[in-house]
């Protein structure tokens, strides 16, 4: 079983004005697919390997075979990080933006004082990330375990939060490729725009799951 790259749940002009329909179209079918596709020679010898999802992967890279672990540890997360990525975006005309509802609204209330606290919160580690990475909301605990608390958490490159045993609610590229041909060098625009599209529906359903 090889990995695939998903289809985008939307096209690439969605998430206009906010997130520019070239660069859509050149993260998912050039970046990502290079992930899938170095992913994939990096399983070639280990068929054993080929059974498990990708977060299985990355939920264990301490027993990924030395010779193939930084290759799944940046390919294999460049890969799951784009596949929620792209899920966590919605047109504003599919309800993206806005504020999140019910219960995790609740919860970040509780965690960081109110909805414009996180926000600003969250957009600053985004901004403050040096060099290539992601911004997360999770959950600091693996899915079965009780007590996690939501955080605020950033990974450098590909790395997956799926490796520190948090549960990923929400991410953000803020790789140069997710937004230089709109903003250039301008990495706060590109966040502060990114609100707009946010699909806090799916991050509601990672919470609940
Ligand atoms: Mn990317």
């Amino acid at each position: 079983m090889k990995f695939e790259l998903p289809a985008l749940p939307y096209g690439y002009d969605a998430l206009e004005p906010f997130v520019d329909k070239e660069t859509m179209e050149i993260h998912h079918t050039k970046h990502h697919q290079t992930y899938v596709t170095k992913l994939n020679e990096a399983l070639e010898k280990y068929p054993e390997l080929q059974t498990k999802t990708v977060d299985e992967l990355l939920m264990d890279l301490e027993n990924i075979p030395e010779d193939i672990r930084t290759a799944v540890r940046n390919h294999g997360g460049g890969h799951a990080n784009h596949s929620m990525f792209w899920t966590v975006m919605a047109s504003p005309k599919a309800g993206g933006g806005g504020e999140p509802g019910g219960e995790l609204m609740k919860a970040l209330n509780a965690s960081f004082g109110d909805f414009p606290k996180f926000k600003d919160s969250f957009s600053k580690s985004a901004t403050g990330i040096f060099g290539s990475g992601w911004a997360w909301l999770a959950l600091s605990e693996p899915r079965e375990s009780k007590g996690s608390k939501l955080v605020i958490t950033t990974t450098p490159n590909q790395d997956s939060p799926l490796s520190k045993h948090e549960t990923p609610l929400l991410c953000l590229d803020v790789w140069e490729h997710a937004y230089y041909l709109k903003h250039q060098n301008r990495r706060a625009e590109y966040i502060e725009a990114w609100w707009n599209v946010v699909n806090w529906k799916e991050a509601e359903r990672r919470l609940e799951q």
